[in-house]
């Protein structure tokens, strides 16, 4: 029996580096989960490894346009149809930046903004429509980054926008308390995805000298205490 047995999730960013592997826990733990990605192309590959790896059952994919409030609310309702309800809210999709500040866009720094801060919003203001709806109960986990505590020597987009994910975190946490719908935030060190391979050595290499690289996996077992343990015994929200 797991730890999240019957409980239904939606993962975003869900195809592959740290969300592919908290969507790989849930499942492994008894979960249903809805596996969140940008293509359709993405999403039947990842469900195809997924079946590969012994994932067969209790998964679905969905892509909706994580910044569009009616495109996300028709996905999740599609999660809520096939599964019965909607228990658990994983944003967790992100894009980095390396950007200098001399050389950004508006536009560049925008579309950074928009995944990382938008879309988490748009996705918990959905999610938390349909706990609500259900009677309250439920748990939404965001996925800042340790440089939303200290920022970054350049691509100011993505630090800037993580500490927008801590602060939605530590809003919704206060606003969604009265429903049950508990809102954690968990703060990753450099773990070693796509992401973080896409990045020069010289902006990788100060970060892992103050902490020990670490894999996806690990990450995961960090998302996994604020969400799993929804016991009377366990009591967490806004967690950073
Ligand atoms: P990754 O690049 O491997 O995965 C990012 C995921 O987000 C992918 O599934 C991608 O398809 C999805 N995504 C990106 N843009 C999207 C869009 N427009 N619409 C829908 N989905 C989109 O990165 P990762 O390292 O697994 O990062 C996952 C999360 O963890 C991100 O929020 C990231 O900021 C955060 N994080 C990562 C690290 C790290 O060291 N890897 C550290 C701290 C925080």
């Amino acid at each position: 029996m797991g730890i999240v047995d019957g409980k239904v999730a939606v993962v975003t960013g869900g195809t592959r580096g740290i969300g592919y592997t908290i969507v790989k826990h849930f499942l492994d733990q008894g979960a249903k989960v809805a596996l969140c990605g940008s293509k359709q192309e993405t999403v039947d590959k990842a469900l195809a490894k997924l079946a590969e790896e012994g994932f067969h059952d209790n998964v679905m994919g969905i892509c909706p346009k994580l910044t569009d409030a009616d495109s996300v609310q028709a996905a999740f309702q599609s999660v809520v149809d096939r599964f019965g309800r909607l228990d658990v809210l994983c944003n967790n999709a992100g894009v980095s930046s390396r950007t200098a500040l001399v050389d950004y866009t508006t536009e560049e720094f925008e579309s950074v903004i928009d995944i990382n801060v938008i879309a988490p919003f748009v996705c918990s203001q959905a999610a938390a429509r349909i706990m609500i709806e259900q009677g309250g109960h439920g748990s939404i986990i965001n996925t800042s980054s340790m440089v939303g505590k200290y920022g970054q020597p350049s691509g100011s987009a993505y630090p800037t926008s993580k500490f927008a994910v801590n602060g939605l975190t530590l809003s919704l946490a206060r606003e969604l308390a009265k429903y049950d719908i508990r809102v954690n935030a968990v703060a990753p060190g450099v773990t070693h995805t796509d992401m973080v391979d896409a990045l020069p050595e010289s902006m990788i290499k100060p970060l892992i000298e103050s902490i020990p690289l670490i894999q996806p996996l690990e990450c995961c077992l960090c998302v996994y205490p604020c969400f799993a343990c929804s016991g009377a015994d366990f009591f967490v929200t806004e967690l950073l």
